[in-house]
């Protein structure tokens, strides 16, 4: 869960809401909200140039890519590439839509790919699909090149990256859109939220109009288009200009706990935290990862995988979706989910990375171009607590627990 901002500005904000009767998809906090948000997106560092984007708020960041996908035109029976290596609502809205998501593994096969969709289906991609995953910053250079090469437009998934930037600019504002959210586990919340970051204002107003069930000009309710109920509610926005007060706190917090770990792990043998290749990619480290060689051999590795989950599943707020076996045929090393299980026994939630979109039962009929990376990144993956509760001293014990956890 995010901080609350110390001024508890979060609740004043909301009774404000309350007191001026905005209890609603719209009013003053969601206008409000928008300006802040629009701010912080088109501030610069290190000399780059002002993007001007503007935003829309919206009740999720999968709504958001549903909206862009629309936006950008795709319809039944398109091809969308989306990258493989990352949480399902990057790929869900484009099946929404009865378009189909192409999976690939990194920046080399994105021209292939292209290449490729084109000779089998006589149709280039729809839309491009790259994810700041954990926060770290995809290649945009290389992928705007290919991109505008073949005039396909790209919906930057930044759900994770708010406040990622590549060579000074804030990730989201470099493509046709780009998608943050607000949900309770990402950088900053709304408790539930997002927002479509938009190249201009006429791209605003499309979105804006379609998320608001695309309401005619007339003084009845008169449709030509079918719309969505997708507008974030006042309500939020208030908890949102609260969070935005904080959100330079927390870009620093999460970057304070990625040094402790890049500090502390330097010396355990066989475990590496995933870090920036360079200056250019400046993460947000929204949750720091590391892998784990497969040769390190962690207590309690033989009962690994011996029983069902019978809890819910990484945060997930709904029923419990209970399987008969225990295994599937991709899944973390055996000393990955040992380590996790060591770990949820001394109170500590590490997490398998997100499994890859083309290993997932549900997108078995989808293309994808894949080199393995984001397979073999899976099988020896994890995610380490990162948010804005984490101290010194959590870091310290975290740290200590995998150390005492190798034989
Ligand atoms: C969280 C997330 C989303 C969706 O955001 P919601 O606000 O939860 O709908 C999309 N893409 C990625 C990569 C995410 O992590």
């Amino acid at each position: 869960m995010a901080h609350m901002s110390e001024e508890g500005l979060e609740q004043k904000y909301i009774k404000e809401a309350f007191d001026t009767n905005w209890v609603v998809p719209l009013g003053p906090n969601v206008n409000a909200f928008e300006d802040d948000l629009k701010q912080f997106v088109n501030s610069q560092e290190n000399g780059s140039e002002n993007p001007n984007r503007e935003i829309v708020a919206l009740s999720a960041g999968t709504a958001a890519i549903h909206l862009a996908l629309i936006a950008c035109g795709v319809q039944a029976g398109d091809e969308v590439i989306c990258q493989s290596f990352t949480f399902c609502a990057s790929a869900n809205p484009v099946t929404y839509i009865g378009a189909t998501p192409v999976f690939i593994d990194s920046e080399e096969l994105l021209e292939k790919a292209i290449i490729d969709r084109k000779a089998k289906t006589g149709k280039y991609p729809k839309a491009i699909i790259p994810v700041a995953l954990y926060g770290m910053p995809y290649r945009i250079e290389e992928i705007m090149a290919i991109a505008n090469k073949y005039g396909i437009p790209v919906i930057e998934d930044a759900a994770e990256g708010m406040g990622s930037r590549w060579k000074g600019r804030v990730l989201g504002t470099f493509g046709d859109y780009g998608v943050l959210s607000f949900n309770g586990n990402k950088m900053i919340t709304t408790s539930g939220g997002g927002a479509l970051i938009c190249k201009d204002t006429e791209a605003k107003n499309k979105v804006m109009w379609l998320a608001t069930q695309a309401r005619e000009a007339y003084p009845y309710y008169q449709h030509e288009t079918i719309g969505f109920n997708y507008r974030l509610s006042n309500i939020c926005a208030g908890i949102g200009r609260g969070q935005m007060t904080v959100l330079g706190q927390h870009l620093a917090h999460h970057k304070h706990v990625q040094a402790r770990y890049a500090e502390l792990l330097k010396d355990v043998p066989g475990i590496h935290l995933h870090e920036a290749p360079n200056a250019d990619f400046d993460a947000n480290y929204w949750l720091c990862t590391i892998t784990i060689d497969p040769k390190v051999r962690i207590k309690g590795q033989e009962n690994a995988y011996k029983e069902t989950v019978k809890s819910a599943v990484g945060g997930a707020a709904g029923v419990i979706h209970q399987v008969d076996s225990p295994t599937t045929d991709c899944q973390p090393n055996e000393n990955v989910e040992a380590l996790r299980v060591y770990m949820l026994e001394r109170k500590i939630e590490a997490r398998p990375v997100w499994k890859p979109m083309h290993k997932q039962p549900v997108f078995q009929n989808s293309p994808a171009y894949t080199n393995g990376v984001s397979e073999a990144i899976f099988k020896v993956g994890m995610c380490l607590p990162a948010g804005p509760m984490v101290s010194d001293e959590d870091i310290n014990y975290i740290v200590d627990t995998i150390k005492s956890a190798i034989l």
